[in-house]
């Protein structure tokens, strides 16, 4: 495989989260979901294109090639791994983890990340609820949409963040909780959870808060400025 620029595994990783999210791989979603301006999407993509990671359509939509695919996974897996292995094994919260990752996921050899795997028994997700090994997404439905009374369990949460994920944090949801949609309404979503703590979110956050829900609304796509992975990507 030959072997790709960190700048190069950042735009494969954003592309993977935009294809497993269900949007449209396209130049305009990634320049959002990254914060970055058209050109120097534009610029990059076409590097991508000539070093054989991906294709592009006639209607600019962009697909992975087998080798593009290959590093996209393997990177995103490296990124939730190292996650879980900071949280699980050393100990570090969990909205904490996200910016460590990914400086680390561009220098793992294989050898460690078999370790690393070894080290965190049989968790199959990152701590933020997203599977390691790839095409093993549960769909949910965003908590923004589910209605009052309606129980849920919280999947994941889409957007890392780290900002966004110290906010939630403090409202005290995490993947895995259960409870029931307290209240919801234009500025905010409140669940309670069983052991009766109520955790508010924002609507807009509530987005970005994939659950499992029933009674359950119908499933939709997020929207691309959800997905915003980092302010890092606004400098
Ligand atoms: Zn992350
Ligand atoms: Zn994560």
């Amino acid at each position: 495989m030959a072997s790709a620029t960190v700048a190069e595994e950042e735009y494969l990783q954003i592309l993977f989260w935009l294809h497993e999210a269900g949007l449209p791989m396209t130049g305009a979603n990634l320049a959002r979901a990254m914060q970055l301006s058209a050109p120097t999407v534009h610029e990059m993509v076409g590097r991508l294109e000539k070093d054989g990671y991906i294709t592009r359509a006639k209607n600019r939509t962009i697909s992975f090639t087998q080798t593009g695919s290959a590093h996209a996974e393997s990177i995103v897996r490296r990124h939730r791994l190292i996650e879980r292995f900071l949280t699980d094994v050393l100990g570090i919260p969990w909205d904490e983890v996200h910016e460590e990752a990914e400086r680390l996921e561009h220098a793992m050899s294989p050898v460690l990340e078999a370790r690393m795997l070894a080290a965190i028994g049989d968790a199959k997700t990152c701590p933020h609820g997203h599977p390691i090994a790839a095409g093993s997404r549960i769909e949910g439905v965003p908590l923004a949409d589910v209605e009052v009374g309606a129980s849920v369990r919280i999947l994941r949460f889409e957007n890392e963040a780290e900002d966004l994920l110290h906010y939630l944090k403090q409202s005290g949801l995490e993947p895995g909780l259960e409870g029931t949609v307290a209240e919801r309404d234009d500025s905010e979503v409140v669940v309670e959870a069983k052991d009766g703590r109520r955790c508010a979110v924002t609507a807009s956050v509530s987005e970005t808060v994939s659950v499992l829900a029933d009674p359950s609304p119908a499933p939709r796509t997020a929207l691309p400025d959800q997905l915003v992975l980092g302010q890092r990507y606004g400098r």
